[in-house]
């Protein structure tokens, strides 16, 4: 498979066309942003990490009757995926209050909710990703009926995947953020990627945050924490 044009460079990979019309490739840099692009940084050794652990997680998915995007690893940074066209929704799945939603309803971090819940933003970095619901989405035709149905089951049945996948690593899945897509057919499949930068993940014991909040608070220690969980999942 061998890499054509770049078609797009994003905050965390680049993406390229390939001969095959319908297979793209995908790089993960080292780059590491956050608050919508207002922070810069590196974290170095960050896409090998995410690189492997997204392939990991999507091989762990597709096992269990998820479809993805995934094709074939390539090197450690480069993995070959089926195109398809993003649906502009961040599928945001909660396990443990943290971040913007413990900011927003003034619950405590670290408050285990009573079930799983869910969310949509919109994937729109102008507007920086302002939170919807299913009705928003529907009405202005980011995704159908149907596709929301499809999109919410999947979300759920992969959080129950994850979170035990995580556990057996002893770390917690308090949250994650996942992007869907639709193959030609229209097809919905899980595309993009599950790292350290789009899941948190705290040590079962010490509650040690293992993921790029390290990045987005100063915590320091980003690169350990990345490599901590390479290690622990036995990447
Ligand atoms: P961002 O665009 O948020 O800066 P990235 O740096 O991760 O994010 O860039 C990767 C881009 O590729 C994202 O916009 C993502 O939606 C898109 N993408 C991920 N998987 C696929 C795929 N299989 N087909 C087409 N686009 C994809
Ligand atoms: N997330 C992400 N990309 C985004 C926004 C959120 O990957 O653009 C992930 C984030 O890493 C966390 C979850 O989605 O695991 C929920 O994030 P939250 O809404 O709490 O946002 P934040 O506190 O990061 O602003």
């Amino acid at each position: 498979m061998k890499k054509t044009e770049l078609l797009y460079e994003g905050k965390a990979k680049k993406v390229f066309s390939t001969e095959e019309k319908e297979i793209l490739i995908v790089s993960y840099k080292d780059d590491a942003t956050a608050f919508n692009g207002e922070k810069k940084g590196t974290i170095e050794g960050k896409g090998v990490v995410n690189n492997r652990m997204a392939n990991h997680v999507f091989k762990l998915l597709e096992k269990n009757g998820i479809p993805t995007h995934l094709i074939e690893e390539l090197s450690d940074r480069e993995t070959a995926v089926k195109k398809v066209n993003i649906i502009p929704l961040e599928v945001i799945v909660r396990n443990i209050a943290a971040g913007s939603f413990s900011k927003k309803l003034g619950i405590a971090e670290g408050t285990k909710l009573l079930e799983p819940t869910l969310e949509f933003s919109y994937k729109n970095d102008a507007l920086g990703d302002p939170l919807i619901n299913d009705y928003y989405a529907i009405a202005i035709g980011l995704a159908t009926r149907e596709e929301i149905q499809t999109i919410t089951e999947y979300a759920f049945k992969i959080n129950d995947i994850i979170k035990e996948y995580f556990l057996k690593a002893n770390m917690e899945l308090v949250d994650f953020k996942i992007e869907f897509g639709r193959l030609e057919d229209k097809t919905i499949i899980l595309a993009d990627e599950i790292s350290p930068d789009t899941c948190r993940l705290w040590d079962v014991n010490t509650h040690e945050k293992l993921d790029k909040d390290r990045f987005r608070r100063d915590l320091g220690n980003v690169v350990e924490a990345y490599n901590e969980v390479f290690n622990r999942l036995g990447l």
